[in-house]
C-alpha cells in the first residue's frame, strides 16, 4: 500500500515531536467504549432578558463553557446567571478505542494506542482490523501535567483480514 509521506507511521512511538503532526496507525480494536453524544456548541438562556447565547465547546472531556455576560446591550443583569439549554443545542458522534499492533502476543499487557473516533467515523467493533489516519495530539491525565498520546482521526479504512 503506497501512503503519502505527509503521514508519519508509528506505533508506541509517538513523542513531542509528532505532536500535531499527521500520523497513520494500523492495528487491531483490542477495546472500543460506546458511541456516545459529544456536546459541540451549547445554548444559554440569559435568565435576565431572555437572549440566547451560543457557545462553542472544547470537546472531549473538556468542562462545560458558560457564557461570561450577557451580549445582549441593553441586559440590566449586574449578576448574570444562564440556563443551559439542551435541546437547543448541537451534539455529534464521540467514541473512543484502543488499537493494538496486529501481531500482539496475547498477554502482553497495556491498552494500546488510543484513538478519537467523530462524527461519521464512530461504530467500529473490537476485533475489527483498521488503519486510521489522524494528528497526533496529547490528552493529559487526570489533573497532571503529565499525557498520553492520541490520535483524533480523519480517516478509518477497515482492512482485510487473512
Ligand atoms: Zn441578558
Amino acid at each position: 500500500m503506497k501512503e503519502p509521506s505527509s503521514f508519519i507511521l508509528g506505533f508506541d512511538t509517538f513523542t513531542t515531536y509528532h505532536h500535531n503532526k499527521n500520523v497513520m496507525v494500523t492495528g487491531m480494536i483490542g477495546k472500543a467504549k460506546p458511541v456516545t453524544p459529544e456536546l459541540q456548541s451549547a445554548m444559554f438562556r440569559c435568565e435576565m432578558c431572555g437572549k440566547l447565547i451560543n457557545v462553542p465547546q472544547g470537546g472531549g472531556k473538556c468542562s462545560l463553557l458558560r457564557p461570561e455576560c450577557c451580549t445582549n446591550k441593553n441586559c440590566k443583569s449586574t449578576k448574570p446567571s444562564f440556563t443551559f439549554m439542551q435541546e437547543r443545542s448541537k451534539f455529534s458522534n464521540y467514541q473512543e478505542v484502543w488499537l493494538k499492533p496486529m501481531d500482539e502476543p496475547r498477554l502482553r499487557l497495556g491498552q494500546g494506542q488510543k484513538i478519537i473516533l467523530k462524527k461519521d467515523l464512530v461504530g467500529v467493533k473490537e476485533g475489527e482490523s483498521v488503519l486510521v489516519k489522524g494528528k497526533l495530539g496529547f490528552e493529559l491525565i487526570g489533573k497532571t501535567n503529565l499525557a498520553i498520546p492520541i490520535v483524533l482521526a480523519s480517516e478509518i479504512q477497515q482492512l482485510d483480514k487473512d
